[in-house]
């Protein structure tokens, strides 16, 4: 019987450090040196597991990482004050706003105030309307990611029919668009399903390429997809018990499906090694 093949995004993830070392050294020969700024705010248990992972993969690299924390009463206009002096700080060539924020402030205003030359979460409008005009500047993390991962297992997307579940801005919009773009990474037909989407099962059983990234624990089961279909489970979430799980039950789906990304060792790794390139990108861009 075939092996589902396991899509390693740690192996993937540590394939892209490689070559970070030499890029790193070229800006330098140039007097260039890529630095992050992150902006935490308030004491969100998942973002600040997520900037301190960030933030530690920064230091291994010897790439300049700073985290502004900042109280979770921060006022909106405090908030410009410090994105503003970040945009003009030669110190950082990229500017990552962690979300989610609090409810008393406004995530897109903020985020169209980041340079969007800094952007490196590509989150800007200008860059999400580059991205979607097919000419990107900065792809987002998570998405860049997937790409990735496609590209280092050789999974051929042309003419493969690509499900996204969630039409988030951070992942499913932007994904749709990489998958379905003019390019030998894209020119898949994809379908984009979300919270209305009515009989979701009609549409994964027709899936080549199923990206969950949906935010509900275990949602895909084995009756949902498509024998030898690739999957990429974007989701991360805790079962029951605690545990970190995906969108997709795992289990369920092993025996039929071709190519699966764990949950944890995934895409989760990969968004970011991604964050890094990014970071690196906004530093060769200044060449
Ligand atoms: P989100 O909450 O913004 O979007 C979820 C999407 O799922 C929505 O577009 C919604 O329409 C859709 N949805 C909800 N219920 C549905 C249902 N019953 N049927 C079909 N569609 C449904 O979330 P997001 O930011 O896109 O993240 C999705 C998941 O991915 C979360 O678990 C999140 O933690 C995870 N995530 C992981 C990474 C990573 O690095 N691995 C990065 C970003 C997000």
């Amino acid at each position: 019987m075939k092996k589902t093949l396991i899509l390693s995004g740690v192996e993937v993830a540590n394939h892209f450090y490689n070559s970070v070392p030499e890029r790193i050294q070229s800006l330098l020969n140039k007097n260039i040196k890529p630095g992050l700024a992150v902006i935490l705010i308030g004491s969100n248990p998942a973002s600040k597991i997520y900037v301190r992972k960030k933030s530690e993969k920064f230091k291994d690299l010897g790439i300049h990482s700073e985290t502004f924390s900042l109280p979770e009463k921060i006022q909106q206009n405090e908030l410009l004050e410090l994105i503003d002096s970040l945009n003009k700080d030669s110190r950082f060539t990229g500017i990552l706003l962690q979300l989610p924020l609090p409810k008393h402030l406004d995530s897109n205003y903020l985020l169209n105030k980041i340079d969007p030359k800094k952007d490196v979460d590509g989150f800007h409008p200008e860059n999400m309307g580059l991205l979607f005009s097919g000419n990107p500047r900065y792809i987002p993390c998570t998405p860049k990611g997937i790409i990735k991962i496609l590209e280092y297992y050789n999974i051929i997307t042309e003419q493969l029919h690509s499900v996204v579940i969630g039409r988030s801005n951070i992942v499913g919009k932007p994904i749709a668009s990489l998958l379905s773009s003019r390019s030998d990474k894209g020119n898949s037909t994809v379908t984009i399903c979300h919270s209305k989407t009515s009989n979701l099962s009609y549409f994964t059983q027709q899936a080549d390429i199923l990206i969950a990234a949906v935010g509900i624990p275990q949602k895909i089961k084995a009756n949902m997809v498509k024998k030898s279909a690739i999957i990429i489970d974007v989701g991360i979430n805790r079962d029951k018990n605690g545990k970190i799980v995906g969108d997709v039950d795992i289990d369920s789906v092993i025996d039929k499906v071709g190519a699966i990304t764990p949950v944890p060792g995934g895409v989760g790794p990969m968004t970011i090694a991604m964050l890094v390139e990014n970071t690196i990108e906004s530093a060769e861009k200044l060449l």
